[in-house]
């Protein structure tokens, strides 16, 4: 339940403002949406979406046409997402199977089970973790969860909404624990939430190095008011 007037509507609102509102995801099919993180490793959205496009215009993303398709094509289609694409064509194959075999072909009925069913059916595919089958239930809006990426998740650290634990999934669970009261059950807004998170953890909120002098949201900031600027303040 939202909170009125919360900090991570201002967070949202700062960083609408500073990059623009983004576009809606181009891809909302759950099996495509597995499709794209897999066929791309370690590129930008860029070459990513052109990866899939490739997959889409030379195979098809339906699970038999990609079981159908010779092992050169898809290699060289997981060539244009990067490094490793032996090993990516392989995923790909994988996920077709697993599509078919246990949800024969069609993930819909999957989207309408209640979200920690779904969750657990959706992690039987390769390299899909709570992360990723939450953004698949977001960007299917089928569940009003806030997804994050990793970058999101620094940011959300970083600003004071959980904290980092010994590992991703608990740190990735603090952060979610901590702005669920402040969420609104709205999927535009989770969306463009998630996709703002992580677009300010990409350009300004980096890893190492974070630019804070140039970031909206320093004034809101418990790293930068704890490590950058101690003694700055306290959260607006
Ligand atoms: S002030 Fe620095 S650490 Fe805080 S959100 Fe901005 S870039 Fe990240």
């Amino acid at each position: 339940m939202a909170k009125s007037g919360n900090v991570l509507e201002e967070v949202v609102a700062r960083l609408e403002a500073a990059y623009g509102r983004p576009e809606p995801p181009p891809v909302t099919d759950p099996l495509e949406l597995i499709l794209l993180e897999n066929v791309a490793y370690l590129v930008g959205d860029e070459q990513r979406a052109k990866a899939f496009e490739a997959l889409r215009e030379r195979v098809g993303v339906r699970p038999e046409s990609i079981l159908s398709a010779p092992a050169a094509v898809l290699v060289e289609v997981a060539r244009r997402g990067g490094v490793h694409a032996e090993k990516r064509a392989e995923r790909l194959r994988e996920i077709a199977l697993v599509a078919l075999e246990e949800f024969g072909g069609d993930l819909g009925g999957v989207l309408k089970l209640p979200p920690a069913q779904a969750k657990r059916a959706l992690k039987l595919f390769p390299a899909v973790g709570d992360p990723g089958a939450e953004k698949i239930l977001l960007f299917t809006r089928s569940s009003p969860v806030l997804a994050l990426d990793s970058n999101g998740l620094r940011v959300l650290i970083r600003l004071g909404f959980g904290e980092e634990r010994k590992s991703y999934a608990a740190t990735y669970r603090s952060a979610q624990d901590a702005v669920r009261d402040y969420l609104r059950e709205d999927y535009e807004w989770l969306i463009r939430t998630h996709q703002l998170l992580r677009r300010h953890g990409q350009e300004l909120c980096r890893r190492s190095e974070p630019a804070c002098a140039a970031c909206p949201l320093k004034s809101l900031c418990r790293y930068y008011q704890g490590v950058v600027a101690p003694g700055a303040g306290g959260r607006a």
